[in-house]
């Protein structure tokens, strides 16, 4: 059976599209949604990301601003800044791009961040909430693993769903928010023993493990949802995915494609994390 391709670019128009009109509806009200991306240092694919989410607000209306940090910024500056925007009243949403150059601590910029304006979900207070299934901000690739499966009319209640990967970013957050949605989740890692017998239990199964085609058709229960999160760039400069994408689809029901899966998912909801920030902030007052 030939997989049904699991189309991220055209599921995150779709979703842009909505958020678009919702901010049009609350620049109506006189609430314009603002994100801040600070960026440190010149890494190039971090300048990228940056671009690319300063267009996308652009794009949906959305205020933003970026700040532009030598790479060798004091820690205490960057504090100094993130306070300033903890404070400003057109930022909803800060984000930090990581990584940070080495003279920072990643964790005090990420726990200096105001909660409330953490878009990224990766605060202590947003990871806890999301734990125990409070108010939160999903953190955006995790995000937009659920609303494809959603999108496509995957429901994983009762589904016994594999998440290869226990990052902070990807495999802690998306097999919490499978289980709070009522899959049997099992997480794997570098010391599972035996990954293909794991992998072959999945209905649902999520790979975030940045290892090139690391997961073959051969290891793929026959109809699973395959959520191939893996960007990896080889030496030949083709991007491929942690599955292999050619032997998945042969026994996969729905996968995602490298490029053009849960990557144009990723930025989409870090606009939608910013405008729920916006209208949260607005209704409180704040
Ligand atoms: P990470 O921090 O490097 O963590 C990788 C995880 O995979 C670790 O938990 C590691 O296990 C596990 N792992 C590595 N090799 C494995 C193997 N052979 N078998 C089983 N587990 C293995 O990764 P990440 O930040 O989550 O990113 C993962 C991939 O997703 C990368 O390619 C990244 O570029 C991509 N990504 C894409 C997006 C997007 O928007 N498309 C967003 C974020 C990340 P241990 O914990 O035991 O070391």
């Amino acid at each position: 059976m030939a997989a049904q391709i699991i189309d991220g670019k055209k599921i995150a128009e779709q979703v842009r599209a909505e958020i678009k009109v919702e901010v049009d509806e609350l620049k109506q009200k006189g609430l314009e949604p603002g994100l801040a991306v600070v960026l440190v240092g010149d890494n190039p694919a971090s300048q990228i990301y940056v671009n690319n989410k300063h267009k996308a607000c652009g794009e949906l209306g959305i205020y933003s601003e970026v700040h532009r940090l030598p790479g060798d910024t004091p820690q205490e500056e960057l504090l100094g800044l993130i306070d300033k925007l903890n404070y400003d009243k057109k930022i909803h949403g800060i984000l930090v791009q990581l990584p940070l150059p080495e003279q920072i601590d990643e964790k005090a910029i990420i726990n200096a961040i105001n909660p409330a304006k953490d878009v990224d979900g990766f605060g202590p207070a947003n990871v806890g909430n999301l734990v125990i299934g409070d108010d939160c901000f999903f953190p955006c690739t995790p995000h937009g693993i659920l609303v494809m499966l959603d999108k496509i009319g995957v429901d994983p209640k009762g589904k016994r769903a594999v998440v290869v990967g226990r990052s902070n970013i990807v495999g802690k957050p998306v097999a919490m928010m499978l289980l709070h949605r009522h899959a049997t989740v099992t997480m794997c890692h570098t010391r599972t023993q035996d990954l293909a017998w794991e992998c072959r239990n999945a209905d649902i199964l999520v790979v975030a493990a940045g290892r090139p085609r690391v997961i073959t058709g051969d290891m793929i229960k026959e109809g699973a949802v395959v959520i191939d999160v893996g960007v990896n760039r080889l030496a030949d400069g083709k991007v491929v995915g942690d599955v292999d994408f050619a032997s998945a689809s042969e026994k996969a029901s729905w996968i995602t494609p490298v490029p053009g899966g849960v990557g144009p998912m990723t930025i989409t909801m870090l606009m939608k994390n910013t405008v729920e920030a916006a209208k949260r902030q607005w209704s409180r007052g704040s």
